[in-house]
């Protein structure tokens, strides 16, 4: 590139960008660092934002991405900043394009780190992989304004809105009488008769090769989801709008809206309603992320009943298809194995799957195989501390169940990461182990955690690219030729 070398090192003080070539074209080179002049020049960078700038600038590949016209994508959470390759190298053998920095407001408060951060650690992971497929990223459940533009400007190519503060959910429970008069009451008569219009004793057929389903809102229902809704609805429609403009109008960024974090299933009845009001006020989201009916704990498998789930996907995709063709997004994706076949079946057309913490735990595999007396410490740290951490995230681990460390050999401690109620334990815990301080406010196990992974990165990346393969495989995406 410019009759200069590009290459990434690794020195005692971390990464670094090597620029090398004649001297006067380094001097005209833009990125920031310091010359060794010899025959040749040498140019070290540190990966500074400034320096991740000019990166995008000259390799656009680095930058994040609309993956909208990919049918299948995979978001791929990276808590630490370290898993990317190995992500890379799992999603480059297969037909799939994956969002490689995917935080939540909640994860980043818990790693410290911020939405440009993610992005930075990400797009030097690609340009080290050499990725040129494209990768998204993604400010996962952002909740108010903003947190929207936090992100934005922090130059995330996809949006996910959450929805679940601004859902009403005495909508559910209240009785009919209150419902009625709460709708009078708050719907505006002239919404109210529009929304007659568009949905009462209206049918909603879908077919589907072998019979077919409808969808009717009797105006009981009908009532009922305009009031759990309507407040969601307006907020969707400004923070379209915002993004709208940001974008110079035009539609740039990925915009999925997520409810799977409610206190009920998503019918089809809500996920009906809600699509035909955003196609009404002309919003346009390329992704939806209904709850399911069962449960997607976090790192460990799906619980519930895998037919009614079948079913239950299939006609979100099949709404999803009809109503604009966006994609279902399936999160807390990780470790799903026994519903992957038919995620990946049902929603050919469209999908997003979601997976975070499972990266997390592989790096905790990395220190059980590598550093026993870290893993041990950080072990007992998180059994003391789970009850408190298990207030932010629906786990039913039972730490009973869990063998007693003390009596465990070194090389029996990996296989904690093979029981779910271990996995859940340090799944749970990972902001609290993260952030733990000894009496002087130094990190109780984050510098070392740091220090053993990048040691031992290339291991780290093996195992991270053969759990994400496994994913990938069992959704049944088919793998790429060229590569
Ligand atoms: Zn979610």
């Amino acid at each position: 590139m410019n009759g200069l070398t590009y290459g990434l090192i690794r020195t005692n003080g971390g990464k670094k960008l090597v620029v090398m070539g004649e001297n006067d074209r380094i001097i005209a080179d833009p990125f920031k660092g310091e010359c060794y002049r010899h025959t040749s020049t040498l140019k070290v960078c540190d990966l500074s934002a400034e320096n991740t700038e000019c990166l995008m600038a000259l390799f656009p590949y680095t930058k994040p991405t609309s993956l909208r016209k990919h049918s299948i994508t995979i978001g791929t959470g990276d808590r630490l900043g370290l898993a990317t390759p190995g992500h890379i190298r799992a999603i480059r053998k297969f037909q799939v394009r994956p969002v490689l920095a995917q935080q939540s407001v909640r994860e980043n408060k818990q790693t410290g780190r911020n939405f440009a951060e993610v992005i930075q650690d990400a797009a030097w992971a690609v340009f080290q992989e050499n990725y040129q497929g494209g990768y998204g990223a993604d400010g996962d459940h952002l909740k108010s304004f903003e947190e929207v533009k936090d992100a934005l400007d922090a130059g995330v190519s996809m949006v996910t809105l959450d929805l679940s503060e601004k859902l009403n959910l005495e909508a559910f429970q209240d009785p009919t009488d209150v419902i009625d008069r709460k709708f009078k009451e708050e719907i505006d008569k002239e919404d109210a008769e529009v929304l007659f219009h568009l949905f009462l004793n209206k049918e909603f057929p879908f077919q589907i090769p072998h019979g077919g389903f409808s969808v009717q809102l009797d105006e009981e229902s009908l009532k009922r989801n305009v009031l759990l809704f309507h407040k969601a609805i307006d907020f969707t429609e400004e923070v379209y709008e915002f993004i709208l403009s940001r974008s110079g109008g035009h539609a740039s960024i990925d915009f999925e809206i997520s409810i799977d974090e409610t206190p009920f299933p998503t019918s089809l009845e809500n996920h009906l309603f809600f699509i035909i009001e955003l196609n009404y006020r002309g919003i346009h989201i390329d992704s939806l992320a209904p709850r399911f009916i069962g449960e997607f704990q976090k790192g460990v498998d799906y619980r519930g009943d895998l037919s009614e789930f079948r079913e239950q996907l299939y006609h979100h995709a099949i709404i999803a298809q009809d109503f604009g063709n966006y994609k279902i997004s399936v999160h807390s994706g990780s470790d799903k194995f026994s519903v992957f076949p038919d995620i990946g079946e049902m929603a050919k057309e469209g999908l997003h799957l979601k997976t975070a913490g499972t990266s997390w735990l592989e790096a905790m595999r990395l220190i059980a195989l590598t550093n026993p007396s870290l893993y041990r410490e950080m072990h007992q740290f998180a059994l003391s501390i789970f009850k408190e951490a298990s207030k932010l995230y629906p786990v039913t681990a039972d730490l009973d169940r869990i063998p007693k460390i003390g009596t465990l050999q070194d090389q029996e401690l990996p296989s904690l990461l093979g029981r779910e109620d271990s996995r859940q334990l340090l799944h749970v815990t990972y902001g609290y182990l993260l952030n733990a301080k000894d009496e002087n406010g130094k990190n109780l196990f984050k510098d070392r955690l740091y220090q053993t992974m990048s040691k031992y990165e290339e291991d780290y990346w093996s195992l991270v690219e053969r759990h994400i393969e496994k994913h990938i495989a069992s959704l049944g995406v088919a793998k790429e030729n060229s590569e």
